[in-house]
């Protein structure tokens, strides 16, 4: 049959079938007005910015404390790093035998893991950091669950949730907040008494003028992903170990005990990363760049490691959508958290949430420098780092706090980030209840409101 005969062949087709569907079926052949951009107003007492690690906590802590709660997120689900990016082992919310960190992020952990028949880690046993390393205290999320429980908490609380959309303008008039947003096929202004931004990139801060932190030289960003599928008992032990350590950043000793061919590669981690110098998620086209950068380091790895003893069939099991992002913007607060606040576990009087995890600095090409806190010490974090200096009416939570380069790499870490997130909700709540702006706000106040909410204030 040449080409002419098959297309009329087809055609005569396409024509027999629409003939023969019945016309109810057939009736999106209508035309239809073209789609006109849908804008709209709306009213809301606190707006977070960023449904992440932090922004999840912020939101349903505003939500249960009774005040009306808005939160866009320029992706699909909720969860940020924790879920989207893959970083499924929050940490740590324990330190030296006793819980530093619970309240709303801990429960919303605490019920994933139950959900889905996990395990928490033993966090009586100490680590020493040598035999004991901190990461044993970590807790193992399901990232998907973690994403589906943090919408429900969230929708329980009252939250009104906005997938897909962005702030593009960001103005203080006559005392209350006017946000520009837009998304996917809406454009939307939203009238706000407080805002958070928990955006991870301090991007709302930077939208409302307020002045950033960032360093000339950031950590690099991480793909996660999972590779299986290797023949044990063909696996040149020695070379692998050697060629891959450095690239993946993962403990590759393989041994017979550990083998499982169906299972990951290698099959002592649970997961892989190929790193992604200055990864920045902060606008579209640096996400784009690092998202891209990210696939392109991880195809050029599979290709190589199949061509090794072993792994001629490895092949990915599961990728992240995201390069997850270590480090871009901070904010310039009215307290900026330092290096020496960190490892001396410095109480200050409006300290409204731990933070434990060792100094943790990623470097490209080298190695990661860590320092581990002393035994007993466990570091804190003031209110007045979560808010921008000369602000009003606006909060920070996540990793964009106000801090020096080195505290903000132990800052960073999730449980932190949720335990500032309770703090910068309870704060915004208090705020709209007593019609003040954060700073302005007795602190003892918001510390009992994060009590009440079962978060610790450290004393
Ligand atoms: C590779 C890697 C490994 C890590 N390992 C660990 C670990 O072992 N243990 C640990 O506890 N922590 C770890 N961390 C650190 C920790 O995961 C992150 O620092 C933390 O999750 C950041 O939380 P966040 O709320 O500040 O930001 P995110 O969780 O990133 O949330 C930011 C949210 O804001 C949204 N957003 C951003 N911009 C906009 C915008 N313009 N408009 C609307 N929404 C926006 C994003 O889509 C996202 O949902 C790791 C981080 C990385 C990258």
């Amino acid at each position: 049959m040449d080409k002419m005969e098959r297309r009329l062949l087809l055609k005569s087709l396409g024509a027999f079938s629409l003939g023969a569907v019945s016309s109810a079926l057939s009736k999106g052949e209508d035309l239809a007005a073209p789609y006109k951009l849908k804008k709209s107003k709306l009213e809301t007492d606190v707006l977070i910015v960023g449904g992440g690690t932090a922004g999840v906590i912020a939101a349903i802590q505003a939500g249960r404390a009774g005040v009306r709660t808005t939160i866009i997120e320029s992706g699909s689900q909720l969860g940020g790093t924790t879920t989207t990016g893959g970083v499924v082992f929050p940490g740590i919310f324990h330190a030296w035998g006793k819980q530093i960190i619970a309240g709303i992020g801990w429960e919303l952990v605490h019920d994933c893991v139950q959900l889905d028949g996990g395990e928490l880690p033993n966090f009586s046993i100490i680590p020493n950091n040598t035999t004991v390393r901190h990461w044993r205290h970590q807790v193992s999320v399901n990232g998907p669950l973690y994403a589906l429980l943090a919408e429900e908490k969230c929708t329980d609380a009252g939250v009104s949730i906005r997938y897909y959309e962005t702030p593009i303008e960001i103005n203080f008039t006559d005392g209350r907040w006017v946000v520009k947003t837009i998304g996917k096929g809406i454009e939307a202004e939203i009238i706000c008494k407080q805002i958070i931004d928990c955006t991870g990139n301090a991007y709302a801060a930077s939208l409302a003028g307020y002045d950033l932190l960032r360093e000339a030289d950031t950590q690099p960003g991480s793909l996660i992903f999972r590779i299986g599928g290797y023949d044990y008992e063909s696996l040149d032990l020695d070379k692998i170990p050697e060629k891959y350590h450095g690239k993946l950043r993962q403990n590759m000793i393989i041994s017979e005990k550990s083998a499982n061919p169906d299972g990951t590669f290698p099959p002592n981690v649970p997961y892989g990363y190929v790193y992604v110098p200055s990864a920045d998620s902060t606008t579209a086209e640096s996400h784009t760049l690092a998202n891209m950068q990210g696939r392109t380091n991880l195809l050029e790895l599979l290709r190589e490691l199949r061509t090794y003893p072993g792994c001629g069939k490895i092949r990915i099991l599961d990728l992240k959508t995201e390069t997850a992002v270590r480090e871009t913007y901070r904010i310039d607060g009215e307290y900026k958290v330092t290096h020496g606040d960190y490892v001396e576990g410095r109480v200050f009087d409006d300290s409204i949430s731990h933070s434990f995890y060792p100094i943790d600095l990623h470097r490209e090409g080298k190695s990661i420098y860590q320092e581990f806190l002393k035994e007993d010490v466990v570091a804190c974090i003031p209110l007045r780092a979560l808010i921008p200096k000369g602000s009003s009416n606006f909060l920070v939570a996540g990793r964009c706090v106000s801090s020096d380069r080195l505290a903000n790499s132990a800052l960073r870490v999730q449980a932190s980030c949720m335990g500032m997130g309770q703090a910068a909700g309870a704060a915004a709540a208090l705020a709209c209840m007593k019609q003040k702006t954060p700073l302005k706000l007795p602190v003892k106040e918001v510390q009992l409101l994060i009590e009440e909410h079962g978060g610790i204030v450290p004393r």
